[in-house]
Parts: structure tokens; sequence; C-alpha cells
């Protein structure tokens, strides 16, 4: 008898779009899966309401790959609707993992993010001072928008996620693995993380020779020594704090880990692995400095939230700065 097909569902919720892509970049691996799937849901790709997700028995679905933060109600709504109607569902990419780029916007709230985009960027005319409004009332009847949220929640804050694909975007490589460990039925225990258990480190070419720095570059200050670690030249790389998978594809344009892997096995705080990695390495080889000398040191990095928290503010144990009410 013909083994049944499986159903698939993929969503996009708060973030670039660049996941939808990664899926795509899986080639001609997206033949074995429309011979051994069904995709039901798919917005970017296939002409589907919400209307015919709530339609749906529960459970109906095997597997959706949900990319995306939880920024507004909108957001919330599909992840909890997705939730019911899934089986087995994969928070795909940074954003959906650990809240990436987009959980940047806990360094605000509502107010002043609305402020910055609707009245302060260069390219803004705005002298109406006109915001979006949750409600309109025209005379073809009432229009509403999704409800936009001081906080940026990642999906397992917001329903519960049997699996984690990280990556921004998911490395195309990891994502053929996760598509044929499906396919094949052989899903690892519930709540891991479908990535190698070591740190970009491990999976880099750069040579480390444990050295200490004592001035740190940006990107742009430096062009750095080739088959050298980065760190060990002074420029801030994430690979000793990020879960590999990627094949430590950065670095092998010169360009250093930024950390989309998200934390290591075993961390509960990728932000602070880092700081604790480059405290090691960061000093003086001569005799002890005084404290301002350190503190000139720590000066040098730039940044140092959208460095260390890139795509885990969101996910961290402090998740957003404190909204003075
Ligand atoms: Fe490679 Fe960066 Fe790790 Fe150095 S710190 S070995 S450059 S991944």
């Amino acid at each position: 008898m013909e083994k049944a097909k499986l159903k698939f569902a993929f969503y996009w919720a708060a973030s670039c779009g660049g996941c939808e892509i990664a899926v795509l970049d899986i080639n001609e691996k997206i033949l074995d899966v429309v011979a051994n799937a069904d995709i039901l849901f798919w917005p970017v790709a296939i002409d589907i309401k919400y209307k015919d997700v709530e339609a749906m028995p529960d459970k109906h679905i095997d597997v959706c790959f949900f990319n995306g933060a939880i920024r507004n109600s909108e957001n919330e709504h599909m992840a909890k609707l997705i939730r019911q109607k899934t089986k087995t569902l994969v928070a795909f990419g940074s954003c959906a993992h650990e809240g990436c780029v987009i959980g940047l916007g806990n360094l605000h709230d509502r107010k002043e993010v609305f402020q910055r985009i609707y009245h302060e960027t260069p390219s803004t005319k705005n002298p109406e001072r006109i915001e979006p409004v949750n409600l309109v009332e025209v005379k073809e009847g009432k229009l509403t928008n999704p409800e936009f949220y001081d906080t940026v929640k990642t999906l397992d804050q917001t329903v519960d996620v049997d699996y984690f694909l990280p990556g921004c975007p998911p490395p195309v490589v990891l994502i053929t693995k996760a598509l044929e460990t499906i396919l094949e039925g052989q899903l690892p225990p519930k709540g891991s993380v479908l990535a190698p258990i070591n740190s970009v480190c491990e999976e880099c070419p750069r040579k480390k020779e444990e050295k200490k720095i004592s001035r740190i570059y940006r990107v742009y200050e430096k062009e750095p020594e080739p088959d050298i670690c980065l760190l060990e030249q002074g420029i801030i790389c994430m690979g000793p704090a990020t879960r590999a998978g990627c094949g430590a594809m950065c670095l092998q344009v010169d360009y250093p880990c930024t950390g989309c892997g998200g934390p290591c096995p075993n961390e509960r705080e990728q932000g602070a692995a880092m700081l604790s990695a480059l405290a090691s390495i960061l000093g003086f080889d001569e005799e002890k400095k005084e404290d301002f000398e350190v503190e000139e040191l720590m000066d040098q990095i730039k940044d140092p939230i959208g460095t260390f928290y890139k795509y885990s503010l969101a996910n961290s144990i402090i998740n957003r700065k404190v909204i003075k009410t």
C-alpha cells in the first residue's frame, strides 16, 4: 500500500522573509518534499486564507515550519491557531527561535518605535502626524489592523514548540537534514534544536593561538589576515558562543560570526557566554593594569547589545528595556 503523504505548512510572522527564500534554496530537494508531503498552507506561495486554516480539524497539519517573531496580535493569533491545527511545530529560523533582530525592538516600546518610524526617519514626511490605528471606519465598512505590541516575543514564549531550527536564515544543509529526518520519521526528543552540538569555532578553518588582544576593531577598520582567528586579530567574532551547523560560511569570506545560530547547548545566555569568552582573551600580556585602563579597553566595544544580543535579546533573561509607566 502506498505510504500516505504528510501534510506540511509554512508560515511567516514578524520576519524579513529570508526564511521563506531559504526553503526554496534547497533546490531540487523540494521535489522530495512534494513527493512525500502535501503543502496545505504557505501564504507566500499558495492562495489560501486564514479561514481555511480555521476550518481544518485540530492537529490536521503534520508539521508546520513557523518563521518570524511575535510582534503583533496577528502573529500571536496565527501562532495559537497553527499550534491548535498542527501535530509538530518547528520554530524555523532565528526570529521564531530567539527573536533575532526584530527582538532588538525590545530596547524601545511601541510609542518610541512609532515615533521613530512615522515621524523621525529621514525619508518620512508626515505633517499630519498620522500613525496606524487598530480600527478605521470607511464607507465600505470597518478595517482593522493588528495591535502592535510593546514587546517582541519568541514563538516558544507564545505557544508550545516541538523543535527549533536555528539560523538567519537556517542553512540549507540544516533544512535538508531536518526535512530528511521528518520524512524518515526519525525526529529526536521534543524540544531539540535541529543542529550540531558544537560551536562555530569548531567548524571554523581559522587557526587559534590563544593570544591576548588589547585592541578591538570594527569590521571596517581592519583587513584581516587570512587563516588566523578573527577574534585573536581583535575583531569580535561570536563563534565561541554560537551553535554550529552553518559550516562557518561567514568566516570563509572574512566576515566574523554574528551569532545567528543561537547559544551552544547548556548555555542559557548567548551574550553572557560571549562576554565570558571575550573576557578570557581581552587584556594585556605584560603587567597588571589599572581599572581605568581596563575600562578603556571595554569602551572599545561599540554597541554591546547589538553585538552580543543581536539575535537573542528577546530570548534572554533580561529580555527588554524596562518600560517606564
Ligand atoms: Fe573562527 Fe571566529 Fe572561532 Fe576565531 S572566534 S575560530 S574566527 S569562529
